[in-house]
């Protein structure tokens, strides 16, 4: 086996006929790789740590007759591999390949999106349970592609937040929000509040304070409307760094959230450390709180969890009156979800009934 660093997180490994295992050669996940050292946190110097890791790979001679074919090839797997997460493995099959051309395609055209106006920022409403009124919205975003129709952010983010371009539209998406939801207030909504994702890159931006401080500052919107949400995956991945850049963000005076929470590698231990907000509550638990009494049980102990932490608890995903009654009578505080509005173009946001004053 000889192993070689390839750039930043990415490792290859080349193993021979010799020495690769019988499943990997047969196509399949090696057997070890159920019971992984990347499933179980490490302790090092006192501290956990979890390392996850996905893995692409290409086999002789069928992914590649040269080294470079097979490298591509492994690589592509591992992109593939890396968009499933949660410590995925990949075999490269030839409609992988298809897709890495699209991706290319797909880059070109994402780098001259912000420029050439096809991107849109689409708002959906929060709804404080207590009120029944929308407290805030959340900013996502949306690609109108000029041929390929509305792009969603599956499909693109991820591209652009390995390709970095995530910088400028990250940025770009801030300050069309901000200004969006001042000229709300403005307008007769003073309290209105307005949450924004961050992705992995742009977290990891050492410029991000300062972004989000100049974006403020130029539309002066009031910094406690603001919440940054960040996934629980990303805030968990090394736990000292995700603190330092927190505790910057909050001397800002914004509030900062844990997106898809539950769907995650979450210490409980690391949650404490973290300077929180708000805890969000992923779709996929709310897609099953009313048929499954399980998840049932896991919802109501995450609102407990977050009450007890003195956190704003959000339920995303939410779709039925049913959901909604759970929700109510657990005393979750915020609701975001179909049952509501979709995510819209700002002008659409004003028309709902729910955003009187
Ligand atoms: P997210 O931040 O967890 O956003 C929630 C997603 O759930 C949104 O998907 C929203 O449209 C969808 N959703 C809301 N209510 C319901 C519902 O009742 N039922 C169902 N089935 N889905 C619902 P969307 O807009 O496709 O965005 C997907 C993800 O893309 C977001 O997940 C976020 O991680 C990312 N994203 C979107 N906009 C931005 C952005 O401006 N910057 C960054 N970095 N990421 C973004
Ligand atoms: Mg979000
Ligand atoms: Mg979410």
């Amino acid at each position: 086996m000889s192993k070689g660093y390839i750039r930043g997180t990415v490792l290859l490994i080349y193993l021979d006929q010799e020495n690769c295992p019988p499943d990997i050669r047969g196509g399949r996940r090696p057997r070890w790789w159920r019971s992984s050292v990347f499933k179980r946190p490490w302790t090092i110097d006192g501290q956990e740590i979890t390392v996850s890791c996905n893995i692409g790979v290409a086999l002789y001679p069928d992914d590649g007759r040269d080294g470079q074919a097979l490298l591509q090839n492994a690589e592509t797997a591992m992109l593939r591999a890396r968009e499933l997460g949660n410590n995925s493995c990949r075999f490269f099959t030839q409609s992988m390949a298809v897709s890495a051309f699209d991706r290319i395609v797909l880059e070109n055209s994402l780098s001259r999106a912000l420029e050439r106006r096809e991107l849109l920022v689409c708002y959906q409403p929060q709804v404080k349970i207590a009120t029944s009124r929308i407290t805030g919205v959340e900013a996502l975003l949306r690609w109108q592609h000029p041929e390929r129709g509305l792009v969603p952010p599956q499909d693109f983010i991820p591209l652009a937040d390995e390709t970095g371009l995530i910088i400028p539209i990250g940025e770009w998406v801030l300050q069309a929000a901000c200004a969006q939801v001042k000229a709300w207030q403005e307008k007769g909504f003073p309290s209105l509040n307005l949450s924004v994702n961050l992705s992995a890159t742009q977290f990891q931006q050492q410029e991000l304070p300062e972004v989000v401080e100049r974006v403020l500052r130029d539309t002066r919107l009031a910094p406690p409307c603001l919440t940054l949400e960040i996934t629980e995956n990303l805030a968990m991945q090394d736990i000292n760094f995700t603190v330092q850049v927190l505790t910057a963000m909050k001397k800002l005076g914004v509030k900062i959230s844990i997106d898809d929470f539950g769907t995650g590698y979450c210490s409980l231990k690391y949650l404490q450390r973290l300077p929180l907000d708000e805890l969000k509550i992923d779709y996929s638990f709310i897609r099953d709180i009313t048929t499954d009494p399980n998840t049932a049980a896991v919802v109501e102990m995450i609102i407990m969890l977050g009450k007890k932490m003195n956190l704003i608890v959000v339920a995303e995903g939410v779709e039925t009156e049913a959901q909604l009654a759970f929700l109510k009578e657990r005393a979750c505080d915020l609701l975001q979800g179909y049952y509501f509005s979709k995510p819209v173009p700002s002008a659409e946001i004003e028309k709902l009934p729910l955003m009187m004053p």
